[in-house]
């Protein structure tokens, strides 16, 4: 929507003038020319109200240079803050147009509208130091505040339906917010304006309430604050005085607390002594001088200078009993104080001098904005101490929210399985996939703040080594150690029970530097992998004890060595056609196929069993029998009759099954032996065996499953009978 010449120029000065009044230096061609682009960039859009849109970014613009008291950057950012969700603007043109700064300012403010929906504020720490770590600039958060206030101060061109859903975001996670940044002013106007809009009866009715007093309470205020006020002049104290009736907000929520009526509540006043001095030691002396007017309450007195709030907020509260008995509290602080707690983090900039102790969670923050304010020299311009006001906190951390929406506090790279174990240890044992922003992705992702992170378990997970070397926790790490760790206890536990039974049964007795050195003998390092390699069935116990035993089996083992080397002495070790006069048989632990480097073992059956050379079986046996090992190699082979297992991991998506299925047998009329698949909340894990002529079939296989949308794995697999 376009306006006049006229009003155009008239809006223009007037924001220039605004700034000049309220800001340490001002750019006004900087801020002419973002008028124009923002001007330009809205021309097409209409707010609520029926006037352009334009005049919204120009409020908030106006909020930002007079209410928040920022730079002339922010009030560039602000009049720019909503093109790049709304119109085509980039941040890209924007970064040409008006600098990277603003660009970020912009994209920043752009980018955090997101983490304020639709979550409840159920922490609001980790909720601050989310948008901490997220937001490298101070600016981006003020001018979001700016932007809210400006929204709900026009709520009432909205649908009902609207009005509350926006009352209720800004009453339970704006107005907190604003709280902690210190922004009380802003804050007070955001509870009241919501409750406005929650609560119309209530709010109606106490405002109702409060101005039929009006003249009433003035008067009221004025009496009791006149003799405090000539007392302060009288030492010389120059100070301002002032009372007004708390927010409609506050008084409601009192009345909620204390389960009473409006007519009930007393200290509907806050009276406050705003000292024109730096030195805190006058608003003690203030009180004292106060004290002497009227009874101060026992008990009722709070030293914030020496403590202060969270939020920095500092100040004194005295309440005393006025001559009409009521008890009225009294707020005395420096300018400088009342200016942080007003403005909160915008004031810092202007004075240095508060004094910040106790509150650990802020004592980073604080220390870096004094280091700020006592590294630069008095001669640098306010503008630029803003324009360095770049966050350091918190970026060694991300915060991440679950599905529920509890935020998680991981360090930088974490991945899904370190938020895994951080939600359960069960979780991150059984974590088979990831959701993240509702995307699929691998495990070695690495979170980023705000991201929101879908744990996919499976109870046939399990962790594995591979996982070390992509998480970041401790918590992740000492867990999948201790499980690994765990796991070969039980092997081990398994296979000495299996070797104790066997001994049992065999009535033979073994010390322990026998067991010993009957390991070493069968090449094990120790008597640990011994009972390891029993408990993974490496060591087949029969075997070992086979020389023991009846002479009739050493027979055969005699005539198992004759046939070895006959075979050895006929094949040459080249090829296996099968035409030898002996077996051929293809191992079933791990199926090799042709294109495999493979390695024969002769067995008790006069047969040759064919192992691929990575076989773990055939790594045992070769250091049992390695006299019945012998070289094979592949005949020239045509059929596809070699079989072969390929493990998939995918999304569970409707039609994936049949593109694999699809995938295989259209390809060189493959045949699929069996399909086994297994699901699991939205995913399924399983193999599929397929006949296959080699391994350049098998490979071109698993390439072509690799292509199929929400497949993400597939590769060869040992078969298991
Ligand atoms: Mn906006």
């Amino acid at each position: 929507m376009r306006i006049s010449e006229e009003e155009y120029n008239k809006l223009l000065s007037n924001l220039l003038e605004t700034c000049h009044k309220f800001l340490p230096s001002v750019d006004d061609k900087l801020i002419t020319n973002a008028f124009k682009f923002s001007y330009e960039s809205h021309i097409n859009d209409t707010r609520a109200s029926g006037e352009p849109y334009f005049y919204h970014p120009l409020a908030v613009a106006k909020i930002v240079a007079e209410e928040i008291t920022l730079d002339d950057i922010s009030v560039v950012a602000a009049l720019l803050h909503d093109v790049i969700e709304d119109t085509e603007v980039t941040y890209e043109l924007i970064k040409n147009e008006f600098g990277v700064t603003v660009a970020e300012i912009v994209e920043g403010v752009t980018k955090i509208g997101g983490i304020f929906k639709g979550y409840e504020i159920n922490q609001a720490e980790n909720y601050r130091k989310l948008l901490l770590s997220m937001v490298r600039d101070i600016r981006v958060i003020l001018v979001k505040f700016a932007d809210r206030l400006h929204n709900m101060r026009t709520l009432h061109y909205m649908r009902p339906d609207k009005q509350r859903r926006i009352a209720k975001e800004t009453m339970e996670i704006y107005a907190p917010f604003a709280s902690r940044f210190g922004l009380a002013k802003i804050k007070w106007e955001l509870e009241d304006l919501s409750f406005k809009y929650l609560n119309k009866e209530e709010y109606n009715e106490l405002a109702r309430k409060i101005k039929d007093k009006r003249e009433e309470r003035e008067k009221y205020i004025a009496d009791f604050i006149k003799p405090i006020k000539t007392a302060l002049e009288e030492i010389g104290l120059q100070c301002e005085v002032y009372g007004r009736p708390k927010h409609l907000y506050s008084i409601y929520r009192k009345m909620i607390k204390r389960n009473t009526v409006f007519e009930n509540i007393f200290d509907l006043l806050a009276i406050r002594v705003i000292i024109e001095s730096t030195d805190s030691n006058l608003c003690y002396y203030a009180v004292g001088v106060i004290n002497k007017l009227y009874t101060p309450v026992q008990g009722k007195f709070k030293d914030y200078i020496i403590v202060p709030k969270k939020n920095n907020y500092q100040s004194l509260h005295n309440t005393v009993i006025n001559s009409d008995g009521r008890m009225i509290e009294i707020q005395i602080r420096t300018r400088a104080m009342h200016e942080v707690a007003e403005r909160g983090v915008a004031a810092h900039w202007k004075y240095k001098e508060s004094t910040f102790t106790s509150d650990k969670e802020l004592e980073e923050w604080v220390n870096w904005i004094r280091d700020v304010f006592e590294n630069s020299s008095k001669d640098d311009a306010a503008k630029d101490i803003i324009s360095s006001f770049q966050m350091y906190l918190y970026q060694e951390e991300i915060y991440v929210f679950t599905p529920k929406g509890d935020l998680l506090k991981l360090p930088l790279g974490a991945t899904p399985i370190d938020f895994a174990y951080e939600v359960h240890s069960r979780v991150g044992e059984t974590c088979i996939g990831a959701k993240v922003n509702g995307k699929i992705v691998p495990l070695n992702t690495e979170l980023k703040s705000g991201d929101q992170v879908e744990i996919l378990t499976s109870k046939n997970q399990h962790p594995t080594e591979n996982w070390l070397k992509f998480v970041k926790t401790h918590k992740a790490k000492n867990n999948i150690k201790k499980y690994i760790n765990h796991q070969d206890d039980e092997i081990i536990e398994n296979g000495k029970h299996i070797w104790e039974k066997k001994i049992k049964k065999l009535k033979l007795t073994f010390s322990d530097d026998e067991v010993q050195k009957l390991a070493a003998k069968l090449r094990y390092d120790s008597v640990r992998f011994f009972f390891k390699a029993i408990g993974e069935m490496e060591i087949d116990l029969d075997k070992v004890f086979a020389p023991n035993q009846a002479q009739q089996e050493a027979k055969s083992e005699f005539q198992v060595d004759k046939f070895t080397s006959q075979v050895r002495s006929e094949v040459g070790g080249i090829v296996i056609d099968g035409a030898k006069g002996f077996e051929i048989y293809y191992a079933k632990c791990c199926n090799p196929i042709p294109g495999d480097e493979i390695i024969g073992f002769v067995t008790i059956t006069k047969g040759v069993t064919i192992h691929r050379k990575d076989c773990k079986n055939i790594i045992t046996l070769s250091k049992t029998n390695p006299d019945r090992l012998i070289s094979v190699d592949w005949r020239n082979v045509k059929k596809n009759e070699f079989i072969a297992g390929i493990s998939i991991r995918g999304e569970d998506n409707p039609g994936i099954l049949k593109d694999i299925s699809n995938g295989i047998t259209n390809y060189e009329n493959t045949n699929i032996h069996s399909i086994n698949i297994k699901t699991d909340e939205g995913f399924f894990t399983g193999v599929i065996t397929v006949y296959v002529k080699n391994l350049e079939h098998l490979e071109h296989l698993i390439k072509r499953l690799k292509k199929i949308n929400g497949l993400f794995s597939a590769e060869r697999t040992q078969l298991v009978n």
